[in-house]
């Protein structure tokens, strides 16, 4: 961390300890001075704040500034009943649409291009995100919401739309329309702007050619401004994030540990400028991992890898941290070894066991492959496994990828 970055945290930890009740509640709960904090080393000793504790806050005690300075509040949908409720100042506001900008920028979109975007309005911020995002570079905004599949492609093809923004599953559903209909010369898109789901590379290519576009990854979270803090560039290698609003560290989940770039982890985020919600060390359970290096495109702003899914999901064994979509990019690198597996991890004599049992195509040497597997599987994820190989359709198929790493050890304990 340079110096500039460190006067920044240091001057936000004050704000909030001023203006915030929520962080000077929880600064005193834990005995937090901000004059105590000197270094990298004190600002990565202040405890996270969490998402329970955002839904505690409700609804607006994470408030920061006077109701006269608040213009709008979003929410975050939760799970549990209870949502999140950010407010906003004006400021706030137009700092997102400057990220936003931005975002439209690495993805090519000028004030030529028309923009229709399709995810949710209201106290959502992904629709009025995209829309504010657009307009501050120009384009046309066709702010159509979700959902109309008719509307959405009678507008596309007489307004001659040139950049959609969706979500990847809509993306994959307009293109299938479009594809079905046979209206392919009918449409201008060139860009496509998809976010916030995972999705395989598989359903990326199959959008990417049937509407004849180049997709971008969008990234962002409701509770740090909204969709806009990160993008990829034309080289699709990570997403470059907006470090001059917002400060990234990558985690140990379990130990809440600081991870060296490189190394996959859950993402924290701290708003360096936020005005009526700022959050010091976020813990947003997405996992994913900083990039080294500086981007082909000579972009300044720093990297972040695709993500990788939850936090939640992630199992540990024998000290190793362990989560499906990292063994799904595994298999896919291994010739005659389906996207199907099971992995069974168990507690045998002391120690911990693992087997992987994946699909192979037909026609393939299995022996072979499950030694070459439990190598490769050694080399890249760093334990031993005992790999089994069966035929196309003898794993149980389930929904849930999750339900896919199976954890004896909980029930043996
Ligand atoms: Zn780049």
């Amino acid at each position: 961390m340079n110096h500039t970055k460190l006067s920044e945290l240091q001057s936000l930890i004050k704000r909030v300890s001023e203006k915030s009740g929520f962080y000077q509640g929880k600064f005193q709960k834990e005995g937090i001075l901000p004059e105590d904090i000197k270094t990298q080393e004190d600002f990565q000793k202040i405890p996270f704040t969490t998402k329970e504790e955002l839904r505690q806050a409700y609804p607006l005690g994470l408030q920061a500034v006077c109701d006269e300075k608040v213009v709008r509040v979003h929410s975050s949908s939760g799970t549990t009943g209870i949502p999140v409720i950010i407010p906003y100042t004006a400021q706030d506001i137009l700092d997102w649409a400057k990220m936003m900008k931005r975002c439209y920028s690495f993805a090519g979109v000028t004030s030529k291009d028309r923009v229709q975007i399709t995810p949710g309005y209201g106290l959502w911020t992904a629709g009025i995100g995209f829309q504010a995002g657009a307009e501050a570079i120009g384009a046309m905004a066709l702010p159509m919401g979700p959902g109309n599949t008719e509307k959405q492609i009678q507008m596309m093809v007489d307004l001659k739309t040139t950049v959609l923004t969706a979500t990847s599953s809509y993306a994959l559903l307009l293109a299938e329309e479009v594809n079905r209909r046979g209206i392919r010369d009918q449409i201008s898109l060139h860009i496509g702007i998809f976010g916030s789901e995972r999705w395989g590379e598989k359903m990326r290519s199959r959008i990417s050619s049937e509407l004849g576009i180049e997709i971008f990854d969008i990234y962002g979270l409701t509770e740090v401004y909204g969709p806009g803090i990160s993008i990829d560039c034309q080289y699709h290698n990570g997403l470059h994030y907006w470090d001059d609003y917002l400060y990234f560290e990558i985690i140990n989940p379990e130990t809440g540990e600081n991870l060296p770039e490189g190394e996959y982890g859950e993402l924290v985020i701290t708003t360096l400028y936020k005005e009526a919600a700022p959050l010091i060390r976020f813990r947003t359970r997405d996992l994913t991992r900083l990039l080294p290096g500086q981007c082909p495109c000579g972009s300044p702003f720093p990297r972040h890898d695709i993500i990788r899914g939850r936090s939640d999901d992630m199992v540990k064994v024998k000290g190793v941290n362990i989560f499906p979509a990292q063994i799904d990019e595994f298999l896919k690198e291994v010739k005659g070894a389906s996207s199907e597996y099971q992995m069974i991890i168990d507690h045998e004599n002391g120690r911990d066991t693992v087997k992987l049992r994946v699909e192979s195509d037909p026609g393939t040497e299995r022996a072979y492959l499950e030694a070459s597997l439990s190598k490769r599987f050694k080399t890249r994820i760093g334990i031993q496994v005992e790999v089994e190989m069966v035929e196309i359709g003898g794993l149980p198929r389930s929904e849930k990828k999750t339900m896919r790493i199976l954890d004896k050890r909980v029930s043996a304990l």
